[in-house]
């Protein structure tokens, strides 16, 4: 059994009620550890630590901060294998995929904000005859960072990397259901001459101690990655409190593909971006419209591709999807399966639970499916399921597939797949989200600005849009 412990004040403690939460391993179906169920008392001893580390940290320079801060992506490096093994086990997702992927791109997170800092310039203002103005951007003070179970470390690193480099003190709280390498990060951070209490890590579930970061009144600003029913209860928290806000949500993506496309290349990369990391990942797209002229050749080829991916446990090197994340998830896809076939879908392929040998048994695995025969408004349309399910939709003209596209209350992402390059940058600029891909898929650049529009969120992470997000700006004018 592991049993992990917050990471308050530099040091790892046990939680003040003493009250842990059973971690269940979803590729076995098993427990196989113990996190700690957090309270108000625990966050409440984080935010002092926090304080107290606040002025030490923010008065050090950014080459000061940014040096601690490659020692953590470093030191993540120095662990890789054991840090990809822990995220596989917590999440169920294939080993190949945290190597590839979720490790790798945790390193980079704390390499790219520490050394973006020293670059990010404040701004000046010149009025002609009269004056200059000066912008300052200063550290908020304590900020509250949560993040969800599906890419554990990536998504948690995003979000406390830019808040630490750019001066501010930290409590953090991962998904209470994949909190394994955040752990592993405490004990990384630790090691790399961070000063006590700047990052604080709590673990437990969000009605309590994230609900006590949201409420905390010395935590001046929320990073929040999550579904958006919680993004919607924090902002009606945090709101009154003028607590600055970014909140990431869900997505129900379109994945838009004409007839003059690439083919084989758009059928490929539309089979990862329908199920890489089972479907669980904010940006896969869950709606793919194609062009009716080349509709049933689309089927033929994407089914044919769609099955043979191998769902195996995540340690075989086979697998090319694993296990969903957790037993409740497993069967909210399935629900939304069930729904699909009394809305009138036909599925094609998958739509079941698949049942693997001992000792993964009692596993979250679903096979990948795909379901066309649906209207573009019914619920298995428009509702969020993040799990391996896609439908298939044709269309006969732009305007009628930009309604479609449009037509749910999310604006996340989007996929469009053409050789027009007019028909790109128009539809691109009609489709209602904050991402765009053309041609391809979940290419990052991580200056670029990510959120989205609608109920996706609000907000932008990444390059500057974070550390604007993390500082306060305060302008000063000097006349002549
Ligand atoms: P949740 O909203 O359930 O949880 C996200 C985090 O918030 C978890 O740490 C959770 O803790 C915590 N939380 C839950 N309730 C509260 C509360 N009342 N106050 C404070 N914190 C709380 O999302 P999931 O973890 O299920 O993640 C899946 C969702 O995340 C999907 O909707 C997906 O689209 C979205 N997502 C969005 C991304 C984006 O960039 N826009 C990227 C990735 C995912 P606990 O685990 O204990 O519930």
């Amino acid at each position: 059994m592991i049993r992990i412990q917050n990471f308050i004040n530099g040091e790892l403690v046990a939680p003040v009620k003493g009250q842990y939460i059973d971690n269940y391993e979803p590729a076995t179906g098993k427990v196989y550890g113990e996190i700690p169920n957090s309270t108000e008392e625990d966050v409440e001893l984080a935010v002092i630590a926090a304080e107290k580390a606040f002025p030490i940290w923010s008065n050090m320079t950014n080459e000061e901060r940014g040096a601690i801060m490659m020692r953590i992506s470093l030191g993540i490096e120095k662990r890789m294998d054991e840090f990809v093994a822990a995220e596989s086990r917590d999440n169920g997702k294939p080993l190949s995929l945290a190597a590839h992927v979720d490790i790798p791109r945790a390193i980079s997170n704390f390499h790219f904000f520490a050394t973006a800092v020293e670059h990010f310039a404040s701004e000046s203002h010149y009025m002609e005859g009269m004056g200059i103005n000066y912008t300052t951007r200063k550290p908020i003070g304590v900020v509250g960072c949560i993040s969800p179970w599906n890419l554990p470390l990536y998504l948690f690193s995003w979000k406390i990397a830019p808040a630490l480099a750019s001066g501010n003190c930290v409590i953090a709280k991962p998904s209470e259901i994949t909190p394994y390498t955040a752990y592993l990060l405490s004990e990384v951070v630790k090691e790399s001459g961070m000063p006590a209490g700047v990052l604080n890590i709590v673990h437990g579930l969000g009605q309590f101690a994230g609900d006590a970061i949201v409420k905390h009144p010395k935590i001046k600003a929320i990073s929040f990655t999550g579904g958006t029913k919680t993004g919607e209860y924090i902002a009606r928290t945090a709101g009154p409190m003028f607590k600055k806000l970014s909140l990431e949500l869900g997505g129900k993506n379109p994945n838009i593909i004409f007839a003059d496309c690439e083919f084989d290349e758009m059928v490929k990369t539309t089979v990862r971006s329908s199920f890489a990391n089972q479907g669980q990942i904010c940006l896969c797209g869950s709606r793919i419209f194609i062009e009716r002229s080349i509709y049933e050749k689309f089927k033929a080829a994407f089914i044919e591709r769609v099955e043979k991916l191998t769902v195996s446990n995540p340690t075989d090197p086979n697998a090319k999807m694993g296990a969903v994340v957790s037993k409740p998830h497993m069967e909210k896809v399935l629900s939304y399966i069930e729904l699909a076939k009394e809305e009138g879908g036909t599925i094609l392929t998958g739509g079941h639970q698949v049942h693997l040998e001992a000792p993964y048994n009692e596993g979250y695995y679903i096979a990948p499916t795909v379901i066309e025969g649906l209207s573009y408004d019914c619920r298995t349309n428009q509702e969020e399921i993040f799990g391996p399910v896609v439908t298939l939709t044709p269309f006969d003209t732009e305007e009628e597939v930009l309604m479609m596209a449009n037509s749910t209350v999310y604006g996340l992402s989007a996929t469009i797949w053409t050789s027009d390059l007019k028909r790109a940058h128009r539809t691109a600029d009609k489709v209602q989200a904050g991402i765009i891909w053309i041609n391809s898929w979940l290419v990052r650049d991580l200056r670029t600005p990510f959120g989205g529009v609608k109920a996706s969120g609000v907000g932008r992470e990444g390059g500057w849009e974070a550390l604007r997000f993390f500082t306060e700006a305060k302008n000063v004018f000097i006349p002549y």
